[in-house]
């Protein structure tokens, strides 16, 4: 993406959304809305109105009227608006995902037409892509779009087909649909109202109730053929690839911020709530289990999160892979996060009138819209295992260098740690393609998950290094000061390695991969168990300064 935000308006509009959020929207407010599972259709156009909020004019490209933000600038709206709630950020992120192939793919006129209307009249797109039986597996789409054809020339398309689970679907002015052209599947523009296009009722779901998600029907929907989004058929897939690192980043940035609004309220209660004579935030049984491991964990994803949203700023291409990391990371540590929030405030977290209960269900969606989990993990493993292949196996091994060089620079980053994690991952491939293991899509699966531990420890020890040395993106977020920034990414640094060890001696000797003597000495194991040395200090460390320091 070319434009960025500067500091400055990033931080403006930061602080719009906190006014209009502690404005009109309170948790008693929230609460109800999800209780009465209403989509809140006023509210949520007053936050696309460029009079109001104008959350969507960040990501509208500055010539239409937008104000051009990146990535970084996408994700730090993206994880705000997530922590206020998930359900309107959804409906937000839907006008994004469907005027993407638009932004991406679009002739020049689609693109002045559509962007230009997002910006001044605040509509609201759908993206329509997945169906009744083709979820994660797009290819498998059924929607059809026949050619109209007059006089020899093509002149518009007759679209039949159902889409499921789609977001604003019942409320949405104009959708972006996939369907089947003979060329291959394409994205059309259909606008709300088209003869023979309807919708289902609003799904009655276990969380996000505050978006509108619904069924769409299509019988015959004629579109003019300039609809077809690139005016070229056969595109569509390939257009929504080119934005899966940029989308994702946004989904990982709602786990993050949904995981941390959680984390936030347990944090604030067991400042207050007593138990056996002291608060509860004094008790490692408590701090240890429940608030420590997810606040480190968040503190990763987001390290991951930041670096792929940099290198999209400059330039660096889709970045499929990273976006996944990210995604996975940041979702996976959202859901658990919101889960020990509950625990964290015991009965009352089991009830409707604690805002964590409805945030826990809110977040589980993020492991499944936008990609799965798993299909998360066969996406980072099946990219690095090309890599792994490409390098004769040296691809892990050389980042777990450049991980030693940057300890030996910055002791106590946790860089070493996450070199171990490094190499040890790196042996577990090399055994995996000596026995032919990624056959069984369990193991191939599962190295997805460890690819993200490997890679998310690497990004968080770079980004406590900048911390320390105040290189930081003056867009990042500064949620722990340098010190226990550090200190967090050993933390998370000792359990990748240990995950990864312990995870590949279950894999190979499960799957009868060989001789284990051999594989015990490659993972290192001995340096693996002793780098778990000074964990409970760290564990504290962190703990005292998640509750000395007000985040934000
Ligand atoms: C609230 C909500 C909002 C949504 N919004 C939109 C939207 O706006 N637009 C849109 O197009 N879609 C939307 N979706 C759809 C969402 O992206 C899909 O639900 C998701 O991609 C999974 O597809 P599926 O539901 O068909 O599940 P499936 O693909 O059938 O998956 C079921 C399970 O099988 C696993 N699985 C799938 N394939 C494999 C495989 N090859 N190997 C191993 N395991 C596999 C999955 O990980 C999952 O656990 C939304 C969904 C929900 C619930």
């Amino acid at each position: 993406m070319a434009n960025e935000l500067s500091t400055e308006m990033l931080k403006a509009a930061l602080t719009s959304i906190d006014d209009f959020a502690s404005r009109e929207l309170p948790d008693a407010l929230l609460i109800g809305l999800d209780e009465r599972d209403e989509f809140p259709e006023e509210l949520v156009r007053r936050m696309s109105s460029g009079a109001e909020l104008g959350v969507q004019l960040v990501f509208v490209p500055f010539e239409y009227g937008g104000m051009g933000g990146g990535a970084l600038d996408v994700y730090r709206v993206c994880e705000r608006m997530a922590a206020i709630d998930l359900g309107l950020a959804t409906s937000e992120l839907a006008t994004f995902l469907g005027s993407d192939p638009i932004r991406v793919g679009g002739t020049d006129e689609q693109k002045r037409e559509y962007m230009t209307r997002i910006a001044k009249e605040g509509v609201l797109f759908a993206y329509a892509a997945t169906e009744p039986e083709a979820g994660s597996d797009l290819g498998a789409l059924k929607t059809i779009a026949e050619p109209v054809d007059e006089n020899g020339s093509v002149t518009g398309y007759q679209i039949s087909g159902v889409k499921q689970w789609i977001s604003n679907g019942g409320v949405a002015d104009l959708y972006t649909v996939l369907a089947l052209a003979p060329g291959g599947p394409s994205w059309f523009v259909v606008e709300a109202g088209a003869e023979g296009f309807t919708h289902g009722h609003h799904e009655d779901k276990h969380g996000i109730r505050l978006s509108n998600t619904a069924s769409l029907f299509l019988d015959k929907v004629y579109v003019d053929a300039d609809r077809l989004v690139g005016g070229v058929e056969g595109q569509g897939l390939v257009q929504a690839q080119q934005v899966f690192g940029y989308t994702r980043l946004m989904v990982a940035a709602f786990g993050l911020g949904a995981g941390w609004a959680a984390l936030d309220r347990a944090i604030a209660y067991s400042r207050k709530r007593i138990q056996a004579g002291s608060p509860l935030s004094e008790k490692q049984g408590y701090t240890h289990k429940l608030i420590v491991p997810h606040a480190v964990a968040l503190e990763a994803a987001r390290a991951a999160i930041e670096e792929a949203a940099e290198r999209l700023d400059a330039g660096e291409g889709a970045l499929n892979v990273e976006g996944a990391v990210a995604k996975y990371l940041a979702t996976e540590a959202g859901d658990a996060a919101a889960d020990a929030a509950i625990q964290a405030h015991g009965g009352y977290g089991y009830t409707h009138d604690y805002i964590v209960e409805k945030i826990r269900r809110d977040v589980r969606i993020t492991r499944i819209y936008e990609g799965t989990s798993e299909i998360m993990e066969m996406t980072i493993a099946r990219g690095r295992w090309q890599e792994h292949l490409k390098s004769g196996g040296d691809y892990y091994h050389a980042s777990a260098r450049e991980l030693e060089a940057l300890h030996a620079e910055h002791p106590d980053i946790g860089a070493d740690s996450a070199a171990l994690a490094h190499h040890a991952l790196a042996a577990l491939l090399e055994r995996c393609r000596v026995e032919k293991l990624t056959r069984h899509q369990h193991i191939l699966f599962r190295l997805g998950a460890l690819i993200a531990q490997a890679e998310g420890a690497a990004a968080f020890a770079r980004r406590a290094q900048r911390a320390a040395t105040k290189q930081l993106h003056p867009k990042a977020v500064r949620s722990l000061r340098a010190k226990p920034l550090a200190t967090a990414s050993r933390v998370f640094a000792r359990g990748a390695a240990l995950t990864i060890a312990t995870e590949a001696v279950r894999l190979v000797a499960g799957s009868d991969g060989g001789d284990l003597d051999d594989f015990e000495r490659d993972l290192d194991l001995p340096a693996i168990h002793r780098c778990q040395g000074g964990l409970l200090a760290d564990m504290q460390a962190v703990a005292d300064a998640l509750y000395a320091h007000k985040r934000r």
